[in-house]
């Protein structure tokens, strides 16, 4: 078997059309473009790049963009103030703090600050304790991409035997509630598993969160299983370039594995058409 390769750059794509098309119709409803504003502490580069390509996409799907850049000697009382200034901003739906945070700043405390309706990166513990007790809720992005992916592949999840590696709050811990929702049976894997070859030789769905470059061998995978990576690791390649590479083995899964995402191009590009879903999603809420 050769495993499907998921696309996750057209999926993407056609979530992004989707999400431009409703909010051409919200802009017709509410004379307003629904608004997302990110705020970035620091000069972190990769955060800026994808602070950047926050905003292009958001521009692109027709929503307002906003932008806060404030230096890595900004206090925590004046990234609280910020926050609380964008809660009661009418015209900003979607607030999104980009981590990571410098060490000085209480992340939870900032993440906490965030109106919980305006959470669209879905990291505010209403949300999370909405969406694990089956709430309707702001969920985060990148789970919610997989899940899409996930279910593209396989179709009805009921009783399939889940595995994911990694249980952050980001990633790991949404993608188990969103995969209970949908009635998989889900094991979550982390440092302390014992035999992690044995979970994923079980696991028909293995979604691998880790930050580990190829820790998932493609010879521990589950004939035709879908392995969604998440991972991603940049190494140096033999001619002292860089590389982004994800948490799984690819070439060795490739022959085992029934569906599984390429990085790059896979999970990434989901993770930003979710934050588009949710700011609309956020907008659509409180204008109901
Ligand atoms: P994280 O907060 O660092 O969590 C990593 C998890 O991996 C932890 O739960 C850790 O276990 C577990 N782990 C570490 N070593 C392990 C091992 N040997 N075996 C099994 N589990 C192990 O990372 P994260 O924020 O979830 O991100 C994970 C990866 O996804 C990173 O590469 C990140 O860059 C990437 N990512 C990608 C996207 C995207 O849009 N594509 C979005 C978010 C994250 P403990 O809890 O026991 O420490």
């Amino acid at each position: 078997m050769t495993a499907s390769i998921i696309d996750g750059k057209a999926r993407a794509a056609a979530l992004r059309n989707s999400v431009a098309a409703d909010v051409a119709g919200f802009v017709t409803r509410h004379g307003r473009a629904p608004g997302l504003t990110v705020v970035l502490v620091g000069d972190d580069p990769a955060s800026a790049v994808y602070v950047r390509n926050k905003g292009r996409e958001t521009l692109a799907a027709g929503m307002v963009s906003g932008e806060h850049r404030l230096p890595a000697s900004v206090s925590q009382a004046e990234l609280l103030a910020l926050v609380v200034a964008l809660n009661a901003d009418d015209t900003v739906d979607g607030i999104l703090v980009q981590l990571p945070l410098p060490v000085h700043i209480d992340a939870d405390r900032v993440l906490a600050t965030i109106d919980p309706a305006k959470d669209v990166d879905g990291f505010h513990p209403v949300n999370a304790g909405r969406l694990a007790t089956g709430l309707d809720a702001l969920v985060p992005c990148t789970p919610t991409g997989c899940l899409m992916l996930i279910e593209e592949a396989l179709g009805n999840l009921g009783g399939k035997e889940a595995l994911i590696i990694g249980r952050s709050n980001i990633v790991g811990k949404p993608m188990a509630a969103l995969l209970l929702a949908k009635s998989a049976t889900v094991t979550i894997a982390h440092s302390r598993t014992v035999d992690l070859a044995g979970h994923v030789a079980r696991a028909q769905i293995v979604v691998a969160a880790v930050g580990i470059p190829h820790l998932v061998r493609g010879d521990w995978i589950r004939p035709g299983a879908c392995v969604i990576d998440v991972g991603m690791n940049r190494i140096a390649t033999a001619d002292g370039k860089t590389r982004l590479t994800g948490d799984v083995d690819f070439d060795g899964a490739l022959p085992r594995a029934g569906w599984i995402t390429p990085v790059p191009g896979g999970v990434g590009p989901m993770t930003i058409a979710c934050l588009l879903s949710n700011t609309l999603k956020a907008a659509r809420a409180r204008v109901a």
